[in-house]
């Protein structure tokens, strides 16, 4: 045993890993190319010293703000972008840019199916105070069809003369359907520009942001949006969302954030900027660590039988790994290893607990130095059929290896795994 991890477990994943060297290398390459892109949009808006000092009180002239969103722009080949510590979270970041670029009359169309938990409130969905519906904005949904594609004929059918957004979701969430590939994205904004070129496609882009060489900007997207608690931050940014994409869109995205006629101008970034600037370098080596953290994974609990989605070798476009367990003891065994794996609160122990929202006890393991950050290794998972875990993240590839291998050491020390 060493750091709570036997022989037997870590030679276990030691032979995993030797079959997973050249899936690694690919996702080293992806690394490299992101890195470059991150750096060279760096350079060329001459990221200076001065950039990480912050400003106070209205924050006019921000250089620093002001450089860093050109960054994202440059990086994710848009026209602008809008990149604040005032963006509380990604469901805000979302839900800003639907709320500044829909107006009453308006329809929301999801060609995707269900957007993630959090939106249905914003949505109206589930009614909500300050929800589109209440604003007089009526949303429609086309669900993918059962084999996970594009139901085209419905989707067409649903595009008439009050749509005026489309939200495609990348990452499947919490959803069993596949994650988009940014390809597939590109393939369905193409169709819905070809019946309606003016309508404005918006995507969901957490947990998806380096995960391949391209961003859904680059095959059509009008806006990508997303948290800087994932992907993005890096895992040093604190706080955070961004919304890139064409001026337009990213200046009513301003105009609503903060006031009409105000827009950009205004927002000091005190003292943040060094961990927003510094996070973004790391993303694309931060994402890749998370990646191989989700292969690993997929494959030590495939090979000992459990359901796990994405399988272990298809390819990848999103950071989350989904593990199905089929018992409690399964789900509370992994968020345990997980939780005793981290950097913060290692001591303690995860249980399930009534969470608001959720109709079942969740049990969520976070170890995390950014509260609630979801790029640094973390998993949960409701106690429920079928009993599955959703894992992501982890900063470094080294402390993920071992997160996984403590899990995998936690199901066996109660006899739930036989290796
Ligand atoms: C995390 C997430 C959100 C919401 O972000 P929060 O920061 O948790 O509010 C929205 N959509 C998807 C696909 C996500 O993964």
């Amino acid at each position: 045993m060493s750091m709570g991890i036997s022989e037997e477990v870590y030679d276990f994943g030691a032979k995993i890993l030797t079959e997973l060297k050249p899936r690694f290398d690919e996702i080293d390459q992806v690394a490299e190319i992101n890195q470059l892109k991150v750096l060279g949009a760096m350079q060329k808006n001459t990221v200076s010293e001065a950039c990480l000092l912050g400003t106070t009180g209205y924050g006019y002239n921000d250089l620093g703000r002001d450089t860093l969103e050109a960054v994202y722009a440059d990086t994710f080949h848009t026209e602008d972008a809008l990149v604040r510590p005032q963006i509380t979270c990604g469901t805000h970041a979302l839900a800003l840019a639907l709320m500044s670029n829909l107006r009453p009359g308006d329809e929301l169309l999801s060609p995707v199916g269900k957007p993630y938990d959090t939106l249905e409130e914003v949505i109206g969905i589930r009614p909500s105070k300050g929800s589109l519906a209440e604003y007089g904005v009526s949303y429609r949904q086309v669900d993918l069809l059962p084999d996970g594609a594009f139901d085209y004929e419905n989707i067409r059918k649903a595009i008439n003369e009050k749509t005026r957004l489309v939200t495609i979701q990348r990452s499947k969430g919490y959803q069993t359907r596949p994650t988009l590939s940014v390809d597939r994205i590109g393939q369905l904004i193409s169709f819905v520009k070809s019946i309606k070129p003016e309508v404005i496609c918006m995507v969901d882009n957490c947990y998806g942001e380096f995960v391949e060489t391209k961003e859904p900007s680059d095959v059509g997207a009008d806006m990508i949006v997303g948290s800087l608690i994932k992907n993005p931050g890096g895992g040093l940014a604190p706080i955070g969302g961004y919304i890139a994409g064409r001026k337009e869109c990213v200046e009513n995205a301003a105009y609503r954030l903060t006031s009409p006629g105000l827009g950009k101008e205004v927002g000091a970034s005190l003292g943040i900027l060094p961990q927003f600037y510094q996070g973004f370098f790391l993303a694309p080596t931060v994402t890749a660590s998370a990646l191989k953290a989700a292969i690993f994974a997929a494959n030590i609990y495939e090979r000992l039988g459990f359901p796990v989605i994405p399988n272990g070798t298809e390819s990848r476009h999103d950071i989350i790994q989904a593990v199905t367990f089929g018992k409690p003891e399964g789900v509370i065994a992994f968020c345990e290893g997980i939780q005793a794996a981290a950097p913060v609160d290692s001591h303690v122990t995860p249980e399930p607990w009534d969470m608001p929202g959720y109709d079942a006890k969740v049990i969520m393991a976070a170890g995390a130095f950014v509260s609630g950050s979801s790029i640094e290794l973390s998993a949960d998972g409701p106690i429920k059929e079928p009993y599955a875990v959703y894992f992501q993240g982890g900063l470094t590839w080294p402390h993920a290896k071992y997160g996984i291998l403590r899990s995998l050491q936690s199901l066996k020390a109660k006899g739930l795994v036989v290796l």
